[in-house]
């Protein structure tokens, strides 16, 4: 896990910095100087100046993403500000292709938006200032003016509305494309089409960055671009994983559970858990651990599960994709959640198994090898 310091909460959204994001601000100090309007410190004021702007753009984008998912029921975790852009962190809801596709728009969307409203601005203090061409405004990017200011605003909405369409991960674009992809080729190919794109892409921009920029920030930034195309990859192969696996292989198998007729104290048998509360086979409640210790401390005789088990808890059939399964303990905000075959209460799915199921998916080399070595040529092999 990254350390990312929340700076501001808007409408109920965690504003995050990156810590590559200190980044950005080496890099106008560094390299502007060199490759830059030159080395006053007014030049560098105005650059930082520019700089924060242009996050503050790269926000508006953000929040374009934010509103939209809201209109789709999805929610929303934080914004992180990292040196190559912005992250809203959304829950993930098995949206439609064209709510993705609306989704990842809006954000390109924003930034138009704010293009719109600054250009009739920068047109009106360029007439006052006797432009007639607009080979005159676009001199006056990342000059220390107010035109300056306001025309390199527009070329950087423009910019980003341009990168974010590149049909490539970790880009807008290369959702709405997967979106497109999918029905040709289903969703899993087509993730790998965008991701790859986005890997292509990445290193192009980390040769440009070497041979052509010969800026040592810029390839760090490069670099930092291709751990998240690759990291965005994983992550969709992860979830792919995640939808093929049943919630039933990671279970833990209990036949019973425990009767809403039972002592408290009886629950307490095999040490404080989540127990799921059956009735002839069917599960009418959870007993949630935290509760059920509480309810000991107070001891108050005579006290009977059905006295303080949830009867709002949610089961999952074993044949639920672990990916939905997740979602909806998230969603739920649960630890446990009882798993049923036919409606029977078969056993127990806790948050811990997600640390088995991530091991299989990226088993740690060694371990594999260990594995492999003890593996017998008739031994069962467990998924
Ligand atoms: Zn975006």
């Amino acid at each position: 896990m990254t350390r990312s310091l929340t700076v501001a909460r808007v409408r109920d959204v965690d504003v995050r910095l990156h810590p590559t994001f200190a980044l950005v601000f080496l890099w106008v100090l560094i390299d502007w100087r060199r490759i830059g309007v030159g080395g006053s410190s007014g030049a560098v004021f105005f650059t930082l100046l520019v700089v924060l702007l242009i996050f503050a753009c790269v926000l508006v984008h953000e929040f374009g993403h934010v509103f939209m998912a809201r209109q789709h029921g999805v929610r929303v975790h934080d914004i992180s500000l990292s040196a190559v852009g912005g992250v809203a962190r959304m829950e993930q809801l098995p949206v439609e292709p064209r709510a993705e596709i609306a989704i990842a728009l809006a954000g390109p969307a924003a930034n138009l938006a704010l293009v719109t409203a600054l250009a009739p601005v920068v047109l009106l203090v360029g007439i006052i200032s006797g432009f007639s061409s607009l080979e005159e405004y676009a001199q006056t990017v990342f000059k220390p003016s107010l035109t300056g200011l306001l025309t390199t605003l527009v070329y950087a909405n423009l910019l980003l509305i341009a990168t974010n369409l590149l049909p490539a991960f970790p880009m807008d674009g290369g959702r709405v494309f997967r979106a497109g992809l999918t029905a040709l080729c289903g969703r899993e190919t087509a993730t790998r089409v965008a991701a790859l794109l986005g890997e292509v892409l990445a290193a192009l921009f980390l040769i440009f960055s070497i041979v052509v920029a010969q800026s040592v920030i810029l390839a760090l930034l490069a670099l930092f671009v291709m751990v998240i195309a690759f990291a965005e990859d994983r992550a969709v192969r992860v979830e792919s994983s995640l939808r093929r696996m049943r919630v039933g292989q990671f279970a833990l198998w209990d036949m019973g559970g425990i009767s809403p007729s039972q002592p408290l104290t009886y629950a307490l048998r095999g040490g404080p858990r989540d127990l799921a509360v059956t009735e002839g086979g069917r599960v009418v409640g959870m007993l949630w651990r935290n509760r059920l210790l509480a309810e000991l401390g107070m001891a108050t005789p005579g006290r009977t599960v059905a006295d303080v088990m949830d009867t709002d808890a949610i089961s999952v059939d074993a044949d639920t994709p672990v990916f939905e399964v997740q979602r909806i303990m998230s969603e739920h905000d649960c630890w446990s959640v009882p798993v049923t075959e036919s409606g029977v209460y078969r056993g127990m799915f806790t948050g811990d198994r997600f640390i088995h199921i991530y091991r299989q998916l990226a088993p740690d080399p060694l371990q594999t090898l260990r594995d492999l070595l003890r593996r017998s040529p008739l031994g069962a092999q467990r998924l």
